[in-house]
């Protein structure tokens, strides 16, 4: 089984990488798609007239504020236009694909945490209303029911979160480690597509590459090299391996066949 994450970043035209899952679902492959969409849910709000917020926790992980009107938003954007379309876009492959958020059968569960530690001004804050959370389950027997029956799951976020005070509620979650956390629950490999050939060593030079991180010291490389949101992915892939993954690759989205020619060796290979 492969996990593909496909980024949701501007320059990423998702066109390929459907038609690599249609080639390889053809195959036999079993695969299961995740996708963000951070950008377009920026875009939504800006055309609503509201201002997408970022803030820095004291680690120097800069993310997304999610306030009650960006969570509303992002539940018409991301199981909304985004899944549906990209549904829709391997059907029109011939690949029978079913769009999942993480709400549905309680796919991907974890808590919400709606305090949040930040820096502002370079002072320290916790900021509250935030509706997102950790994710700590992923229902595996539901992904392994569909794919035993032939579906090609399109998975998002938000997630299904306990709030403190009972119940339940939609919240957001970071896609990538959406798709680490469903890639360790399925032991499969997680083949993270994104806007740049892989992890560089230099974020500013794409003839870089760092092609394999497969002992501490290539961990530590990539971990050092990675700035802004690939931190992320380089978090993630870290999950994902200690979930069960036996291998995360980050590669380029806009190759011609992106996963297949990451899963043969392209990009930055992380075992
Ligand atoms: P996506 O939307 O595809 O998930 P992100 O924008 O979250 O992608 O992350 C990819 C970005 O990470 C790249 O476009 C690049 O600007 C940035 N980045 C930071 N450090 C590195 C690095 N060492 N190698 C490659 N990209 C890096």
């Amino acid at each position: 089984t492969t996990v593909v994450k496909i980024g949701g970043a501007r320059a990423v035209d998702p066109a390929g990488a459907l038609a690599d899952v249609a080639r390889l679902v053809e195959q036999g492959e079993q695969v299961v798609v995740v996708h963000g969409g951070s950008t377009a849910v920026d875009d939504t709000l800006e055309a609503l007239g509201e201002e997408p917020t970022y803030v820095e926790t004291p680690g120097g992980v800069v993310g997304r504020f999610t306030d009650e009107r960006t969570m509303e938003v992002f539940e018409m954007v991301l199981p909304g236009k985004l899944n549906t379309d990209l549904t829709a876009g391997l059907q029109n492959q011939g690949v029978d694909a079913i769009g999942l958020s993480g709400v549905d059968g309680g796919l991907i569960t974890g808590r919400r945490k709606s305090a949040v530690r930040v820096v502002e001004d370079g002072k320290k804050k916790i900021k509250r209303g935030d509706h997102s959370g950790k994710i700590t389950d992923v229902n595996a027997d539901l992904l392994e029911t569909l794919l035993g029956d032939d579906y090609t799951p399109v998975v998002t976020v938000p997630m299904l979160g306990e709030e403190k005070e009972g119940g339940v509620t939609p919240v957001n979650a970071d896609a990538d480690r959406a798709a680490a956390a469903v890639a360790g629950a399925l032991d499969a490999t997680l083949v993270v597509l994104t806007d740049v050939p892989g992890i560089l060593a230099d974020p500013d030079d794409e003839t870089t590459l760092i092609e394999r991180a497969d002992d501490p010291a290539g961990l530590e490389r990539i971990e050092d090299a990675a700035e802004g949101f690939m931190t992320k992915k380089v978090m993630a892939a870290k999950e994902a391996l200690s979930g069960g993954s036996p291998e995360v690759v980050v590669a380029d989205a806009n190759a011609e066949m992106p996963i297949t020619d990451a899963v043969d060796g392209g990009g930055t290979h992380i075992t």
